[in-house]
């Protein structure tokens, strides 16, 4: 037969423990089947084994009640209660989209309240459903008492429904709790024993007040886009109307297409050089080489490609006339000291540099046209040449690829002069800068 520690008094229905009541005590019974429960604890000062009350007659009841209804007293009596914590996700109902999600967390912690009902039916929707005990106050709160952690979506729905708070303390683990004393099995109830949350009332103020904030911060977060919006709208705007000319003739450059551009650049009467192509013809191959048809960016200038290479060739053997005279003047001051330095000194001495920009002043001083495009995008950068790669910066508002893809005549120059490197006319350097190489092998003062 069963031994219980506690037992219902039928007079004031409360539960009493074994220590707590007199000897011969008979007013307990067992709240499962309604018989009477015998307190065994007489002659407590000789008795071997341990008080307990039994079932008044032979019999199977577990008297598992007791101990439910035990927790409900608990609780009652003291009303205090340990509730865990709670995390929400924040969405804006109209847009629940990730960007204005944010979570909500509370932390567990006590709550306590003046006043504590017990088995309180409440009434929703014509459902109705007894909570073990209520927590009254701002905010409410219900306390279920269950011997498993199996919460029913009923319990979940109705709770919701009503949208009160209501927590579920799962029972398993107390016997050690409720042997030792009530403070103990307090203790359990309130605090140890695992619980969760069978409803968050949307009404807590912690959740209020993050819900407010959020709203706030949704509000402000569309509000800074909008602005946003705005400026980066005028800013376009403004900058289209300053910059049309570069944005239609940019348009036109793209549709035109390179290749045909650059076909009919090499074919156009006005864009050749009629008594050049005859001298490239005539000299059997030796000057055509000099000319590539292989440079990006040629078809940034409004010529054929042989017009401003040739003319290229031509200041390069201009620069290295000029110098070669100042440089026979100079060794044949120096012979003696040269001697002494060695063929070495030709490479390091002869130094007459040519530099892309210095070839793209000279074309235009030859009155070599540019396309319409590179024009103006040169004044839209201060009148200087375009830097060969685009800076951090958006330049005009382009993409790398459109940037990459504006005729830039510094880059066709660029590969040229080392088309020339390849001929061993020049040496090239460092950035833009390239060496002119003199070319004879024997001392020139020997
Ligand atoms: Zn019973």
């Amino acid at each position: 037969m069963k031994k219980f520690v506690i037992a219902k008094d039928k007079n004031t229905q409360r539960i009493v423990r074994i220590d707590e009541v007199e000897e011969g005590y008979s007013d307990g019974v067992c709240p499962d089947c309604g018989h009477n429960l015998i307190a065994a604890n007489r002659n407590q000062a000789t008795r071997k084994v341990a008080c307990y009350f039994r079932h008044d007659r032979d019999s199977e009841c577990s008297g598992e009640s007791l101990v439910h209804l035990y927790a409900k007293q608990v609780l009652h009596d003291r009303k205090r209660v340990f509730v865990p914590d709670y995390t929400q996700t924040i969405f804006d109902p109209n847009d629940q989209s990730y960007l204005y999600q944010k979570l909500f967390q509370y932390s567990a912690k006590f709550i306590s309240s003046d006043q504590a009902i017990m088995e309180n039916s409440i009434m929703v929707d014509e459902k109705s459903r007894i909570p073990d005990v209520t927590f009254l106050g701002s905010p409410i709160l219900h306390i279920e008492i269950h011997n498993t952690n199996k919460v029913d979506d009923d319990k979940k729905g109705f709770f919701k429904k009503l949208d009160q708070n209501c927590i579920e303390i799962h029972m398993d683990g107390y016997h050690a709790y409720l042997d030792k004393g009530e403070s103990e099995f307090y203790e359990f109830v309130s605090k140890l024993a695992n619980r969760q949350w069978i409803h968050f009332s949307s009404e807590n103020k912690e959740l209020r007040s993050a819900i407010w904030d959020s709203q706030q911060e949704r509000k402000r977060k569309r509000c800074e886009n909008e602005n946003r919006k705005i400026v980066t709208h005028n800013k376009k705007e403004q900058w289209y109307k300053k910059n049309s000319l570069f944005i239609d003739r940019f348009r036109a450059f793209r549709e035109h297409g390179i290749p045909l551009l650059r076909e009919k650049q090499n074919a156009y009467s006005k864009y050749r050089d009629l008594d050049l192509e005859k001298k490239l013809k005539n000299s059997e191959g030796y000057f055509s080489s000099i000319i590539s048809s292989e440079l990006d960016h040629d078809y940034a200038f409004k010529c054929a490609s042989y017009v401003w290479q040739w003319k290229i060739y031509s200041l390069l053997l201009n620069k290295f006339k000029e110098s070669e005279n100042d440089f026979f003047d100079e060794i044949y001051k120096n012979q003696s000291k040269l001697k002494f330095w060695g063929p070495e000194f030709f490479w390091n001495s002869y130094s007459t540099k040519l530099t892309v920009s210095e070839c793209y002043r000279y074309l235009k001083d030859q009155g070599v046209i540019v396309l319409d495009l590179v024009n103006i995008s040169e004044s839209l950068n201060d009148g200087e040449a375009l830097p060969l790669k685009r800076p951090k910066e958006k330049f005009l508002g382009l993409s790398l690829k459109e940037y990459e893809l504006l005729p830039k005549p510094t880059i066709a120059i660029r590969k040229y002069l080392f088309h020339l490197c390849e001929l061993g006319f020049l040496k090239y350097l460092h950035g833009n800068e390239f060496d002119i190489l003199y070319r004879e092998v024997a001392l020139p003062y020997s």
